[in-house]
């Protein structure tokens, strides 16, 4: 009997290997601006249980942007408190996110259904006539050369070889693709196993009124509330757990026995965790890069792994439009690894920092711990450590000037039972919004930003947050770019003179 073999060539202008949320975001947002992407994925069948729980308003910005927030809305519920107990159940640490506003112009922070957000993400790669979605492939080896990559898949009898201009690694922890680039990992020496436990239930009485972290060194515990119809306790593994008895349905009842839970909900999931800290050495190699959980992974306790994927995605998606449309060179691509890795490093040690403080097991160091949090907490002089990014320390922005590499906040108004957003005027281009329209009539006509003015009337609803933000950073005009970092602050002229000077040199 002879075995047929087949194989078959594809060229696209991007490919993207992996299609869990990370690889999903980058094929939809690069396909949306009419690229050709395409996304190869090893399974299946998508992944049918959530991983990730959080996501904050940063993301859902992001979600408004690709035209999504319709299909996520359903999945997710407001989480606006997030407390550290002691195992007595004093307060330790608290972020409360139940008021104020949030420069994203979406709620601060939601839990989620992660496999029904995927689903949104896939779905939106092949919305655009110029994505193609292959599932069942598994990415085995990559070659390239001065003009782009070559990568090969290979599904039982059949190979596949893909010609790309570039090639986005998103193949999660164990990336085959950061493996043929011969990248290393650096490792921040955090490493903790943890039992992950998802609960079905639509109605959450009995359970606490929000996400905590229960650090008693007996066994410190995560209880989250998740998307509507669950939610997930997590239990440190102890040096003295019997491996065998971790996925027995009784013992985990015992444990949440001990947390004072009695409901019998039944179990959709149990799970060994790895929770740590760790980076790859470097996001870009050539023409292939790296994004989400093959460029990091982060312990959960932050609730940022998900989301620094999701703002990778974002970071990199634009920057490749602008360098296959011939708007920008590849100093430009050169820059998302120089912005995004301070970022996720410094996430990673806050959530490290959170990390540490649960996961505590030494009974005297809880009680010095405990000790010395309350009376710090008493006295207010410690502030929890930031779940939010910090604004970019180098790349493509001119740092001198006020406002420049933070993110500009999305102005919202409410409209009787309509929200506005400022986001949904402009169509992902870089933005330039002045204080006059008279200011912008000397640039002439420009295709490539999107130009507006605070006395235009489609500004009208967001003039006095515009103009609020303006005044507080000195500023005529603003450019910002398409991921909502501010490029600068200036004049009309000043601003487009150096963008264009910076974006091609
Ligand atoms: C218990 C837990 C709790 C978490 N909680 C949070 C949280 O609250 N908030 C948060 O932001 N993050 C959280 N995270 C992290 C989050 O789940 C991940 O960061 C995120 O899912 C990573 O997405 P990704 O697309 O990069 O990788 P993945 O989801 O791993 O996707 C990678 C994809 O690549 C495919 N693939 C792999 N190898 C190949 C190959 N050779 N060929 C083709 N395809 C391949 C895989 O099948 C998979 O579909 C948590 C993680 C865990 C484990």
């Amino acid at each position: 009997m002879s075995t047929q073999k087949s194989k078959r060539e594809i060229t696209c202008d991007v490919l993207v290997v992996g299609v869990g949320p990370v690889g999903a975001a980058v094929a939809a947002l690069i396909a949306q601006k009419g690229h050709s992407v395409v996304a190869v994925e090893r399974d299946l069948q998508l992944y049918p249980l959530p991983r990730a729980v959080g996501f904050d308003g940063d993301i859902m910005r992001i979600f408004q942007r690709m035209g999504l927030v319709d299909k996520i809305a359903p999945h997710v519920r407001f989480s606006p408190y997030y407390d550290f107990l002691s195992a007595e159940g004093e307060t330790l640490l608290s972020y409360d996110r139940s008021t104020g506003r949030h420069p994203s112009g979406w709620l601060p922070n939601v839990t989620f259904y992660q496999p029904a957000i995927e689903e949104a993400l896939r779905e939106q790669i092949e919305v655009s006539p110029a994505g193609t979605l292959l599932l069942g492939y598994t990415f085995r080896s990559l070659t390239q050369d001065e003009s782009g990559v070559s990568a090969e898949f290979q599904r039982n009898d059949e190979t596949i070889n893909v010609r790309c201009k570039y090639l986005v690694g998103c193949d999660g922890a164990r990336s085959q693709v950061r493996a043929e680039l011969g990248v290393e990992l650096e490792d921040f020496g955090f490493d903790e196993p943890w039992l992950v436990v998802d609960f079905l239930a639509d109605d959450l009485s009995g359970l606490p009124d929000r996400n905590v972290q229960i650090c008693d060194p007996q066994r410190p515990a995560t209880y989250m509330q998740m998307g509507p119809g669950r939610y997930r306790w997590e239990f440190m593994v102890l040096p003295d757990d019997d491996p065998a008895a971790l996925k027995d349905e009784q013992f985990v009842r015992t444990l949440l026995s001990n947390c004072g839970v009695t409901r019998n909900d039944p179990i959709e999931r149990l799970a060994l965790y790895r929770f740590h800290g760790l980076i790859a050495k470097q996001w870009k190699k050539g023409r292939v890069l790296l994004a989400g959980d093959s460029a990091h992974q982060m312990p959960p306790f932050a609730g940022q792994g998900f989301c620094s994927g999701l703002r990778d995605a974002f970071a990199l998606a634009w920057r490749i439009d602008l360098v296959l449309a011939g708007r920008a060179s590849e100093p430009l691509l050169a820059s998302y690894e120089e912005e995004r890795k301070p970022q996720v490093e410094f996430m990673i040690n806050s959530s490290i920092r959170l990390g540490q403080i649960v996961c505590t097991t030494d009974v005297e160091r809880a009680t010095a711990r405990d000790t010395l949090m309350l009376a710090e907490r008493k006295a207010g002089s410690v502030p929890p450590p930031p779940m939010s990014y910090p604004p970019l320390e180098s790349g493509f922005f001119i740092a001198d000037q006020p406002g420049a590499g933070q993110l500009f906040p999305q102005p919202t108004r409410e409209d009787g039972a309509k929200s506005l957003r400022f986001d949904d005027l402009s169509d992902g281009r870089p933005t330039l919004i002045s204080r006059h329209f008279s200011q912008l009539a000397a640039l002439g006509s420009i295709e490539d930003i999107w130009l507006s003015a605070v006395d235009r009337p489609e500004l009208e609803p967001f003039r006095q947050q515009l103009e609020a933000w303006l005044e507080a950073h000195g500023a005529e005009a603003v450019l910002i770019r398409p991921d909502f970092y501010v490029f600068a602050t200036g004049s009309p002229s000043t601003l487009l003179d150096s963008y264009r000077k910076t974006v091609a040199p």
